[in-house]
């Protein structure tokens, strides 16, 4: 999504991927390595004017390597600030930003401490290498426990306070060389099994998105940040608490390539060669849909008036993002009947989870 937005700039693309039919290699000539391979990186570095990943599982060893040739952003060192939940929730709580409560565990011991503070249930996670829910567990009791700590107990851990949240929503901003800022609207967020399945944009009252602003301008001037950052809020009791920092482009943002005067992909390529941002005002009603494991029926929706398609040629496997949808609208109405047309063809979980936010 990045190169496609990248061409009709006149960017050109060398991407670094693990996978040899990585989709990207549609776009631009790609390099097949691990990421741990520095070697491969050196040579990416000496094939580019400037580089930028968007994955942050991608090693700040890796960023470093390239650092030492050409410029990287957003900074190795805002990548690795991200990589590690317990450095990003100590540098959240520096920066005076919310968080739920968290109690750091190399031990059971430490794990029994965290009880003891919070009580059930509460949420195990993996201080590094999580996403889409990988590496948690809820514990609601004793036998949770036993199994949360067999399955997670080899790893370096957090446990955290379990927040009975009203809603989960993202902000997406940008920040350019030259320090200019720019923010879309905030997005609301509906996951099934800790993975992301529809986005819609908007729907806040100001005050919210001021404050998610803020929260961010706080971030993005502590790293000097270059480019596309993301923060996934819980809204608990209408405030805002920070669940995780992002380095990068969002799938929560994905909205903004069919709904926003600039997309996140466009903007983050506009920040990292300096160029000017552009708006990024929403140009109508927007909602994504997640395709999780399967694509639907890609005719029947493409029939549905508002429908976007994004097909990333993956190959489909049960709990892999492969592809979405983005339904746009003149008006909020017309967005909820054309979401229930989208949700009747799609199935799953959609047709409820519609139910929750129309
Ligand atoms: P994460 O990988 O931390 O983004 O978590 C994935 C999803 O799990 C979140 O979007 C929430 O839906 C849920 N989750 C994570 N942490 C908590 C928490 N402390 N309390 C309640 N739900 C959580």
């Amino acid at each position: 999504m990045m190169g496609l937005a990248g061409i009709p700039l006149g960017l050109e693309f060398t991407f670094l991927d693990p996978s040899p039919d990585a989709c990207a290699g549609a776009v631009g000539s790609l390099i097949q390595a691990d990421f741990s391979d520095t070697d491969a990186f050196r040579r990416l570095a000496g094939s580019v004017d400037v580089a930028t990943f968007d994955f942050e599982n991608v090693p700040e060893s890796s960023a470093r390597a390239v650092q030492e040739i050409k410029p990287v952003y957003p900074s190795p060192q805002a990548l690795g600030a991200c990589q590690d939940r317990l450095h990003e929730k100590n540098l959240l709580s520096s920066l005076e930003i919310a968080v739920p409560a968290y109690h750091p565990v190399s031990s059971r011991t430490d794990l029994l401490e965290g009880l003891d503070k919070f009580a059930y249930p509460v949420v195990l996670k993996t201080r590094r290498l999580g996403y889409d829910g990988k590496g948690q567990a809820i514990i609601r009791d004793q036998e949770d426990l036993e199994r949360a700590w067999q399955k997670l107990g080899d790893h370096d851990l957090i446990v955290e306070e379990y927040v009975p949240f009203e809603q989960e929503c993202s902000l997406i901003g940008v920040r350019g060389i030259d320090g200019e800022t720019r923010f879309w609207l905030l997005t609301r967020n509906l996951h099934v099994d800790g993975i992301l399945t529809l986005s819609l944009a908007g729907g806040f009252d100001d005050a919210l998105q001021a404050a998610a602003e803020d929260i961010m301008r706080r971030l993005l001037d502590h790293f000097s940040y270059v480019g596309v950052l993301t923060l996934e809020f819980f809204v608990l009791e209408g405030q805002l608490l920070v669940n995780e920092i992002a380095p990068r482009v969002h799938n929560s943002g994905h909205w903004t390539i069919d709904g926003a005067q600039t997309s996140q992909f466009e903007n983050h390529l506009r920040a990292i060669t300096g160029m000017p941002l552009g708006g990024t005002s929403a140009l109508c009603e927007a909602l994504m849909f997640n395709w999780i494991g399967e694509l639907p029926e890609r005719d029947r929706l493409l029939a549905i008036p508002g429908v976007h398609w994004h097909d990333y040629g993956k190959a489909a496997r049960p709990g892999r993002k492969i592809g979405h949808a983005t339904l746009t609208a003149g008006t909020l109405f017309e967005l909820a009947a054309n979401a229930r047309l989208v949700a009747a063809v799609a199935g799953g979980k959609f047709p409820v989870l519609l139910n929750s936010i129309f």
